[in-house]
């Protein structure tokens, strides 16, 4: 009855369609509520906008900028900012529908919504950058806010980028809101653990899903892509239990090491370089030939599509930690379930972040903050209570993680759907 959305064009193996087919995985366990599924797919608002600034040499460069609000049904929107020059309308799109099933799954009171823009910003100045973020947060201003939609960090941006998007909507509103985003610094309404907080759900989930299937952290081999935020926050949590970590690439470079990396070398060398290139210890590795090292737990903590059919196939992993948003293909699910490869899915594994976004716009509206210690245990029993969920219903239907995940995310969406009816 519904028409496609007619301004988008998504590829098979892009996020969108990801997105979609994963939707149309769990339709069979919504039941009545299959009713309303044509809500989950399309987004409730895009918003696209132009960004002109000034360079640093007097030029004036234009960027194209979005924020799209999924799904509004359970609360305001919730999602990251990605600064990176592959995002398009169609990603965002995905990336705001992930966000709105990972606040479903974790039973957060929010929506979903993600924003990013077009651009490459290590080619950019710190004062272009701000200029960049202050311009952008002024034009998605319009639909942004406390109780509307609150953005966060995601690849790319950081505390200071959230610092500057929080005072350019202060300065707009003619008043001091630090509840308009999360991520922020400390000092600024910024919760402690937040940080970390992507990484150390990845390591909650991971520990409860190793425990479940006899994986002992002790010596497990762990391989990471990406050495950002999520991955090594989570690979640190991982060594503190005990486990090995033989092997991590980032955009810059892949390095093994059957023994271990060293991590009080590697960390440091990832701040001051950036990447893992020019790191001394392990060996270098040929990209493409990370998918065929033997590991116990593999944690993609990049980008989206990393996991095709093919790579699926060779990874000799027993667990996958997604800890990047849509890092598996749907046809790559497939060929994992076959194989008995266990997927922790990104909307729950990764969910550590927005839960600590959601316990810092908590603490900011009552200006009453937690410790650090209150923070962590908060966060672990949310996480550990979520993925239960998930794993019963996964047991009860004979499903993998992922549909089970969107079985209870769905259910709880399209339930707040239906009882507020539609308007007018
Ligand atoms: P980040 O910018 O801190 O790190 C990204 C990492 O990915 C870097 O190490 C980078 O080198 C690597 N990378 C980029 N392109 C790559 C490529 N082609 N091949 C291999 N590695 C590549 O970003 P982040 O915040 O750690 O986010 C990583 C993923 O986690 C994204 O999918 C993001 O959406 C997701 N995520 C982030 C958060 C958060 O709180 N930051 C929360 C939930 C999900």
């Amino acid at each position: 009855m519904s028409q496609p959305l007619s301004y988008i064009h998504a590829e098979p193996d892009d996020a969108w369609s990801t997105y979609l087919a994963q939707v149309e995985r769990v339709l069979p366990y919504l039941g009545p509520l299959a009713r309303w599924a044509e809500t989950l797919r399309r987004p409730k608002r895009a918003l696209i906008v132009d960004i002109p600034i000034e360079l640093d040499d007097g030029r004036v460069a234009h960027y194209e900028g979005f924020r799209v609000q999924h799904n509004l049904s359970r609360g305001p929107g919730k999602g990251g900012v990605r600064y990176h020059p592959d995002v398009t309308l169609e990603e965002v799109m995905a990336l705001a529908a992930w966000m709105s099933i990972k606040s479903a799954a974790v039973n957060l009171p929010y929506g979903g919504a993600k924003g990013g823009i077009r651009v490459a910003p290590e080619l950019l100045s710190r004062k272009e950058l701000e200029r960049l973020t202050r311009r952008y947060t002024s034009e998605i201003g319009l639909i942004i806010g406390p109780q509307q939609d609150i953005p966060a960090p995601d690849v790319n941006t950081d505390a200071q980028v959230m610092a500057w998007m929080m005072d350019t909507y202060s300065m707009n509103v003619g008043a001091t809101v630090t509840g308009v985003v999360t991520g922020k610094p400390v000092h600024l309404g910024g919760s402690l653990g937040r940080v970390k907080a992507t990484g150390r759900g990845v390591f909650v989930t991971g520990r409860e899903a190793a425990r479940r299937i006899g994986l002992p952290l002790e010596g497990a081999r762990v391989a990471v892509q990406g050495m950002g935020n999520v991955g090594a926050a989570a690979a640190e949590l991982f060594v503190q239990a005990g486990a090995r970590l033989v092997a991590v690439q980032d955009h810059s470079a892949t390095r093994v090491h059957e023994g271990g990396f060293d991590l009080a070398t590697l960390m440091p060398h990832l701040r001051e370089h950036r990447g893992v290139a020019g790191y001394a210890g392990g060996e270098a590795a040929d990209a493409e030939a990370f998918w065929d090292l033997p590991c116990d737990i593999l944690i993609p903590a990049a980008l989206e599509g990393q996991i095709t059919a093919a790579r699926a196939q060779r990874l000799r992993a027993r667990l996958v930690l997604e800890g990047a948003n849509g890092p598996t293909l749907p046809a790559a699910d497939e060929v994992l379930a076959e194989r008995g490869v266990l997927v922790v899915p990104d909307v729950v594994c990764n969910a550590g972040g927005v839960t600590v976004s959601y316990f810092e716009w908590v603490q900011d509206f009552s200006s009453f903050f937690w410790t650090e210690d209150e923070i962590n245990q908060r966060l672990d029993k949310i996480l550990v209570n979520a993925l239960k969920a998930i794993w019963d219903t996964a047991d009860h239907h004979r499903i993998t993680l992922r549909t089970a995940a969107y079985a209870v995310a769905c259910e709880r969406i399209l339930t707040a759907r239906q009882v507020r009816g539609l308007y007018p």
